[in-house]
């Protein structure tokens, strides 16, 4: 019984590692389309300090359980009393009817994203990724763009990321991946 357990521990830690490695390819592609797209637009409105796209959320993130793993992370390596605050955001976040929603990993006064490294991959595209049906998603590039000023630009391709995260699984609001992983420690 006890090797049976250890065998079962041993293959979902060997598929937690692959959707592990799926997901930093994921990222290293998308990186990849971004750094391009700068190198063109130096100037391009995508930097710290405009957070417009995490203060207007459409609707609550949904994570995949990988993004998540990686999400914690940052999240674990928070002071306490930044924490604490996240915490009660999500609550709140949780509890709200409609949107806008703006997102409780965002330091408000700093207009900065207290996870960036561990950000989802959504917050990787936004800005420079182009979806079939629903376009750009921020008015300011779309601005930018009817002005003429990014053209020559080769988007990224949000469907092909979205159809590479279904392949990692079911994705869980961020407010509910919050909720147990607080359980989990009772702050
Ligand atoms: S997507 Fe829009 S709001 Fe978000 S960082 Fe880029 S320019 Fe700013
Ligand atoms: S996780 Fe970070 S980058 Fe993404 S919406 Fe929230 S604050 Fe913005």
């Amino acid at each position: 019984m006890l090797r049976e357990r250890r065998i079962f521990n041993d293959i979902i830690q060997k598929q937690s590692m692959q959707t592990m490695e799926t997901l930093l390819r994921l990222h290293a592609d998308i990186e990849e389309r971004v750094d391009s797209i700068r190198q063109d637009h130096a100037d391009w409105l995508c930097r710290m300090g405009c957070d417009g796209c995490c203060r207007r959320l459409a609707a609550v993130p949904r994570l995949t359980e990988a993004e998540w793993e990686l999400l914690q992370e940052g999240l674990a390596a928070l002071p306490s009393d930044q924490l604490q605050d996240i915490g009660h955001d999500m609550s709140a976040l949780a509890e709200q009817p409609s949107r806008p929603y703006v997102c409780p990993l965002l330091d408000r006064s700093a207009g900065a994203c207290r996870v960036y490294d561990y950000r989802p991959v959504a917050c990787r595209t936004y800005g420079f990724y182009v979806d079939r049906d629903q376009g750009l998603y921020c008015k300011d590039i779309e601005a930018q763009m009817e002005e003429g000023c990014l053209d020559g630009a080769v988007w990224g391709n949000q469907d092909v990321v979205d159809r590479r995260l279904r392949d990692l699984g079911a994705s869980c609001d961020l407010t509910e991946w919050f909720a147990s992983w607080r359980e989990q420690w009772d702050f």
